[in-house]
């Protein structure tokens, strides 16, 4: 049979605009963090977790690369080229030997600076967005190694899911489970903390400590993963920046025992805090221990959420 289009019908074009894509939080159902490594990172073991809860980009043709910004914290956010969102779309066009033009708008609902990895998020929404706007493309792995260099929850956030990630988190190996959905509520605190401020307090925390810091396994966490019994994933999870973070943030203890008394499976800081999240059992389970955070008046805001989600996808 002959085809009535040849092969150039399926080079990557250009798409017209706009593009718009969600992209999810995540949180580290397991965190062991290794010791300091000569250049600057902790070696890590991680389990991440994409939960529902999305920041979103747009992005359009112009004649220049500009931002717009709305949504949480993004009063606080510089919209200069500190911002993650220019750093990955000069990134992305550097690499593909493009010009970095386009109008992009932020639609923000993660929080900044709260563990969930933000910034992250929207590096790898706007590394998919402009390589459809583009039309360059590249494969999801491609984009992922351009995101590694701009934070090392990048390339997590690409693939999404649940995923293994090893050296300073930017390898990562999705966990192939018959897929269960687990509920979460997120408590959000009022202000950030800095995750590199986070990882200094761990080194003090840890200073002198003997036998020095080992590299704790994700094994356990893996296997209670596949067991798909929310007590059991309960006495799993575990975070090693969590003491660092309670030392920078006390009031983190009060969010923990709000969550503890309001029937949670668990809870636990997230990444470098301050968000913290609890376990639930199902969906009614977790609003009841959200209104019993809010409640207790803890915490900024109480919102349930599902996991795992898809990376950055177009929609
Ligand atoms: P992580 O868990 O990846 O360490 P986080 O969730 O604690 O990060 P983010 O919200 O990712 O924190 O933000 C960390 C810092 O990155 C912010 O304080 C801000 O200065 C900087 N940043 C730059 N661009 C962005 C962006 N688009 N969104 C959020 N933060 C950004």
């Amino acid at each position: 049979m002959t085809e009535a289009w040849g092969p150039d019908d399926d080079e990557p074009r250009p798409h017209s605009g706009p593009v718009r894509v969600r992209v999810p939080a995540k949180i580290n159902l397991h965190l062991g963090v290794g010791p300091l490594r000569p250049d600057g990172y902790h070696e890590l073991n991680t389990v991440y977790h994409a939960i529902s809860l999305f920041d979103e980009i747009t992005a359009r043709h112009g004649d220049t690369l500009t931002l717009t910004m709305e949504g949480e914290g993004t009063g606080e956010l510089a919209l200069d080229e500190t911002n993650l969102i220019i750093r990955a779309a000069r990134a992305l066009a550097a690499q593909a030997r493009v010009p970095a033009y386009a109008r992009l708008h932020l639609r923000k609902s993660i929080p900044l600076a709260g563990g969930l990895a933000g910034g992250s998020a929207d590096a790898a929404a706007t590394l998919i967005a402009c390589d459809l706007l583009w039309g360059l493309g590249m494969s999801r792995d491609d984009l992922a190694e351009v995101g590694a260099q701009l934070g090392s929850d990048v390339p997590f956030l690409l693939h999404g899911g649940t995923a293994l990630g090893t050296g300073h988190g930017e390898t990562v190996s999705p966990i192939l489970a018959r897929p269960t959905i687990w509920h979460w509520v997120v408590a959000v605190a009022d202000g950030g903390l800095s995750t590199p401020a986070v990882y200094r307090e761990l080194d003090a925390l840890r200073d002198g400590s003997w036998p020095p810091p080992a590299l704790g396994s994700a094994d356990q966490l893996m296997a209670a993963l596949r067991q798909r019994d929310p007590a059991v994933l309960a006495a799993a999870l575990g975070n090693d920046l969590q003491a660092a973070a309670l030392a920078l943030r006390p009031q983190l203890a009060d969010v923990l025992k709000a969550g503890a008394e309001a029937g949670s499976l668990a809870g636990l800081v997230s990444g470098s805090g301050p968000t913290c999240v609890f376990l639930a059992a199902d969906a009614a389970h977790a609003q009841r221990i959200a209104d019993g955070l809010t409640e207790a008046g803890v915490c900024r805001a109480a919102v349930t959420a599902r996991g795992p989600q898809p990376g950055a996808r177009v929609i």
